[in-house]
Parts: C-alpha cells; sequence; structure tokens
C-alpha cells in the first residue's frame, strides 16, 4: 500500500493521484471496526474504492453511519442480487448515436468529457458503464462535433461523465473553444463533483476557460448532505461566480445519508450560504448493487411535503427519476 499524505497539496492533479483507492485504508484512516473491511473488499470487487482525502477530512472518525462515508464505503450488500435493480437501469446505451454523446432531451445534448471520476459514489448509476467504449480519440471527438454542428436544434452542451473536470485544462480549454464556435450553441453546462470533493479544483487555469467563454455557463454540482459544504468549497464556489457561473445542485434521495427532513433542510440551507441554488433530488436509479439505498416513492413524497412546511419556495428542490424513453426527467 503507497503510503498517503495527511493533508492535500495544493494541487488538484496531484490530489487526484492520491487519492484513497484501498478498501482496507479507507477502514484504516477513519478507524473503522475492523469488521467493515470484509464487506470494504467484497464491494471494492464490484466497483473499485475512490476516495479524495480532501473529502475524507470532512468525516468523522470511528462512524461507519457518517453521511459522508456512507456514499463511499463497499459493503457486502452490493453483491446482492435484487429485483429490478439492473446494469443500466437508463438504458443509456442506446442514446449514443456518436462517440461520448449521448442525446436524449430535446434541446441539450450530454458529452462524456471524462471517462473517471474523482470519487466513486456507491449509488452511482453509471457503475457498470462501459467507459472504456466511450473514451474517444481526437478524431472520434470530431465525428461527436459534427453532430453537435450538424442540428441546430441543440442549444445547450452538458459536459458529464464520468466527471469532467477530471481532464485537464489544456483538453478543456480546446473542447470549449470547439463548441464556442457552433453558431447555435447558447449555454455551456457542467455536470461535476470535483469542486466539492476536491475544491482546489477551481483554479487560475480552469476559470481562464470557463470565464472567458461567449456561452452562457452553468455548473451543476452533486452534493448530498450539508455536511460536504466546507469553507474551501464556498471558497471554490465563489470563485466559480466570480467568473460568471450560475450554481446549481442535483442530490440524490439515499437511505442512510438524506433520508430525513432535517437532513435535506439542512442541505438546502447550505446550498444558498455557498451560493448554490438547490435544482434536482433524485430518485435512486435502479443499478445493481445500490438497493440498499434505495427509499420508496410514497416516503420520498412525504419528505418532500414535510420539506415543503419548512423552506422558502426557491430552496425546494424537484423530485424527479429518470424514466428510460422519456424526453425529460419525471417529476414524482
Ligand atoms: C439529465 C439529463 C440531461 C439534462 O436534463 P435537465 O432536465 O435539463 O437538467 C440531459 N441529457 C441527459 C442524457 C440527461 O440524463
Ligand atoms: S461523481 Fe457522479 S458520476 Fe462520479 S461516481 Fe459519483 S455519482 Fe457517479
Amino acid at each position: 500500500m503507497a503510503p498517503v499524505p495527511d493533508t492535500p497539496t495544493g494541487d488538484w492533479q496531484q490530489q487526484l493521484r492520491d487519492v484513497i483507492r484501498d478498501p482496507v485504508a479507507l477502514c484504516r484512516h477513519l478507524a473503522l471496526d475492523p469488521a467493515w473491511i470484509l464487506g470494504a473488499r467484497t464491494g471494492h470487487e464490484l466497483f473499485p474504492v475512490r476516495v479524495p482525502l480532501a473529502y475524507l477530512a470532512r468525516m468523522r472518525r470511528g462512524d461507519p453511519e457518517d453521511p459522508l462515508l456512507r456514499q463511499v464505503l463497499p459493503l457486502v450488500a452490493e453483491s446482492d442480487a435484487v429485483q429490478g435493480f439492473v446494469d443500466d437501469p437508463l438504458e443509456e446505451r442506446d442514446h449514443t448515436p456518436r462517440p461520448a454523446l449521448i442525446h436524449k432531451y430535446p434541446g441539450r445534448a450530454l458529452l462524456i468529457a471524462s471517462p473517471t471520476c474523482a470519487i466513486n459514489c456507491r449509488y452511482c448509476f453509471r457503475r457498470h458503464f462501459p467507459y472504456a467504449d466511450n473514451a474517444p480519440s481526437m478524431n472520434e471527438w470530431e465525428q461527436t462535433l459534427d453532430y453537435l454542428r450538424d442540428d441546430d436544434s441543440i442549444h445547450e452542451a452538458i459536459l458529464s461523465g464520468g466527471d469532467p473536470l477530471a481532464s485537464p485544462d489544456r483538453r478543456l480549454a480546446t473542447l470549449v473553444k470547439r463548441l464556442e464556435a457552433i453558431p447555435h450553441l447558447k449555454r455551456l453546462r457542467i455536470h461535476t463533483r470535483l469542486p466539492v470533493v476536491i475544491p482546489d479544483r477551481v483554479n487560475d487555469a480552469l476559470l481562464d476557460w470557463l470565464g472567458g467563454t461567449r456561452l452562457q455557463k452553468v455548473v451543476v454540482l452533486h452534493i448530498n448532505h450539508a455536511q460536504e459544504i466546507d469553507e474551501a468549497v464556498i471558497a471554490a464556489c465563489e470563485r466559480l461566480k466570480a467568473a460568471g457561473v450560475t450554481l446549481l445542485n442535483q442530490s440524490v434521495l439515499l437511505r442512510g445519508v438524506n433520508d430525513d427532513v432535517g437532513a435535506l433542510e439542512r442541505l438546502s440551507e447550505r446550498l444558498f450560504e455557498a451560493g448554490i441554488l438547490p435544482y434536482y433530488l433524485h430518485v435512486l436509479d435502479p443499478v445493481a448493487g445500490a438497493a440498499h439505498f434505495d427509499v420508496p416513492d410514497d416516503e420520498a413524497r412525504q419528505l418532500m411535503e414535510a420539506l415543503r412546511q419548512r423552506l422558502a419556495g426557491f430552496l425546494m428542490p424537484r423530485l424527479v427519476r429518470e424514466v428510460p424513453g422519456e424526453k425529460s426527467k419525471t417529476p414524482l
């Protein structure tokens, strides 16, 4: 096992290399009871452990119930076969007309700009996605860009992944230059968890290409619990806003992480303190290995009703599900 430094360095790429990838090291770092190691090893075989140190530092040591740890700690339950939980719950493999392109919704197209993530979330609907088949060469990118050029009904390019911000700035700057040369594109949207899990990712090089584009900019973060937002995350958000970015957040409703009204209330309040508006609260996509995170629909609706009694209207996320074949997310 390679030694890992205790505190992150300022260099985000170094932090990306220093992520914890060993399930036993994860348990040891957090002083968990050794009983958790078996599950951690079992789940790791199915979907590898990946946790940045800057994110780990926000977890409570010795507490297996910590809401951040629960998002990344593999459990034995991941190997249970549960009816209805499948490898490709969104049937995305049928919607990839060009390499790394998913075009399901009118007006916007999603580009898989990076095959990797900084963190591996156990509930991820892409945990079985064939990323290797979707890591195009520069030549193949040209086919993908042609698709966008040829369809002038597409006004918004969404960079997704994986995590698009796991790519080097040079590569992203080149991609955005080519996107902004497409006249009918108005907006650039980025779906990312990196400013949350490695806040140092929001550096000058990123702000250069992002702040410099003519496209209107939206960054949709992914935060599930108020405890994920520390001062470094707030500082990263302030820099993004100063570069003209609208900040939104999407969460997933997760058993044992944020499945109570108090946790959801604190999340919305804390998001707004960081200058982020709640956008979506997704019910879990039924991906194999994640059934233990599921919250039934009735309970989800009751949580939203209770939340409505506590929050300003603009702090209410929209409770949605992704239904394969639909032209938008489906409200519950
Ligand atoms: C979720 C999603 C979008 C974006 O949908 P919005 O409702 O605009 O946030 C676009 N394309 C795909 C494939 C998606 O899954
Ligand atoms: S950051 Fe997003 S895409 Fe990456 S593992 Fe987590 S949920 Fe999945």
